[in-house]
């Protein structure tokens, strides 16, 4: 029996019930005979608490302080939960990201691990020690500050620990059953997934999909970690997402041609009006983008009209950095030469996922009738080797994603996707 790390979401740990029921599944793995590593995230929606409390002090929080402040929310849970284990007769120790040797670089709010250091984590497991570790924090290997990952970062603690302490699996407990087909919210007949690649998962969490972070399975990749996704709340084999496909009883499970649909809504869509259509106009309006430290998702340029030799160039990117790609692009007018700027954040994207389509001819066309029979006008497409995406309007992304679901024979007979826990705030 090897070593795992459970790590267990807000939801899971929202309140004293929680934890005592959590308590309970962590000692149960420990009674089979495993090591047990646990990852916890603050209890509830803490963190956002927190978040409301500083931005009422300061107006935009940012900072050493401000990852003081958030890696407070981990510090309750963790230790509630060792004591909540000690209480059931078995032996429990807490530690905070520092303390567990996760070690990182010094941007604060979205620092990156770049090493982990497990040695007091090994001490308490040899000495019988259940570990609990602070989920989405670290210290800075530099400056010596305690940092934060960004938000939902306890899943790459919990990957990262996996790795360093050469893990059976990583389980990530959470408010469902496992990765579905499509949100579970969005869609009632999406279906669980039993095993997803790398790489589909990838592909979905960088298209919206909110179950696990893309850095985390990137890292899972990357030390060729398996995930294990399933509920607290239920004792149901979740869904393994890892390199190659699992075995169940005595069956193999077989990649699916396509894997799922993801939407997003967070994005919104800068269009730059009237650019002079000749060499070099593009690099100055990204290099403009990119020096803000603006990430940007999709890019669309339109032809020239013959008659002006203008061109529009929309793309579209996080909302929250809406406000500094317009202000950057102001400031840099005459240095590119456009006529106006528009910005909308009514939009939303919709992703379908698989490897399967890079030999199954016909998939796109069946993805642009899907949506065409719903009615829904396609703004922008973008696509990659294993993925097509689309933005519309944000008021029709929910229809759009019933609609490709279904057009995908994605559909289950019965309505298995339960949303156990969770504001979703
Ligand atoms: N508590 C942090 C958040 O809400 C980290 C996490 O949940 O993984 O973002
Ligand atoms: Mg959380």
């Amino acid at each position: 029996m090897g070593l795992v790390v459970q790590k267990y979401g807000g939801s899971s740990v929202a309140d004293a019930e929680g934890i005592k029921r959590v308590a309970k599944r962590i000692v149960e793995a420990k009674k089979n005979g495993h090591q047990v590593v646990v990852v916890v995230s603050a209890m509830g929606d803490t963190t956002d608490e927190l978040i409301d409390l500083a931005e009422q002090v300061s107006p935009m929080p940012a900072g050493r302080e401000f990852d003081m402040l958030l890696t407070a929310g981990e510090r309750i849970s963790m230790a509630l939960l060792a004591m909540a284990i000690k209480n059931l007769g078995h032996e429990a120790q807490s530690f905070t990201g520092s303390q567990a040797g996760v070690i990182t670089d010094s941007v604060h709010n979205k620092a990156r691990i770049i090493d982990v250091t497990p040695g007091r984590i090994r001490t308490a497991l040899d000495e019988g020690n259940i570990a609990i570790v602070a989920g989405f924090q670290g210290v800075s290997q530099d400056k010596k500050d305690i940092t934060t990952l960004g938000r939902g970062g306890s899943d790459t603690t919990a990957v990262a620990l996996a790795a360093a302490l050469d893990a059976e699996v990583c389980e990530i407990y959470t408010d469902v059953d496992g990765v579905f087909t499509a949100d579970p919210r969005v869609v009632k007949k999406a279906k669980k997934i039993d095993w997803i690649s790398f790489e589909d998962m990838l592909e979905l969490a960088a298209s919206g999909s909110k179950v696990l972070l893309h850095r985390c399975v990137e890292y899972a990749r990357r030390y060729n970690i398996p995930i294990h996704v399933r509920s607290s709340f239920s004792g149901l084999q979740g869904t393994w997402v890892s390199s190659e496909p699992i075995e169940q009883g005595d069956k193999q499970v077989e990649q699916a041609i396509i894997s799922g649909v993801a939407h997003d809504t967070s994005e919104a869509k800068v269009t730059v009006v009237g650019v002079p259509d000749k060499p070099g106009e593009a690099a100055v309006i990204f290099r403009t983008i990119a020096d803000a430290e603006i990430n940007i998702d999709m890019i669309v340029q339109n032809v020239s009209a013959a008659s002006t030799g203008l061109t529009d160039i929309s793309f579209t990117l996080p909302k929250a950095e809406g406000r500094k790609a317009i202000d950057a692009l102001e400031k840099n007018k005459s240095g590119i030469g456009f006529d106006s700027l528009r910005y909308d954040d009514q939009i939303g994207k919709i992703s379908l996922v698989g490897a399967g389509m890079k030999t199954n001819p016909g998939v796109t066309a069946d993805f642009f009738t899907a949506l065409s029979d719903a009615g829904v006008n396609i703004e922008l497409i973008s696509t990659s080797e294993i993925r097509i995406s689309v933005v519309t309007r944000a008021d029709d992304v929910a229809e759009a994603v019933r609609a490709v679901h279904s057009a995908f024979g994605l559909d289950s007979d019965s309505d298995e996707a339960v949303v156990y826990g969770g504001t979703g705030r």
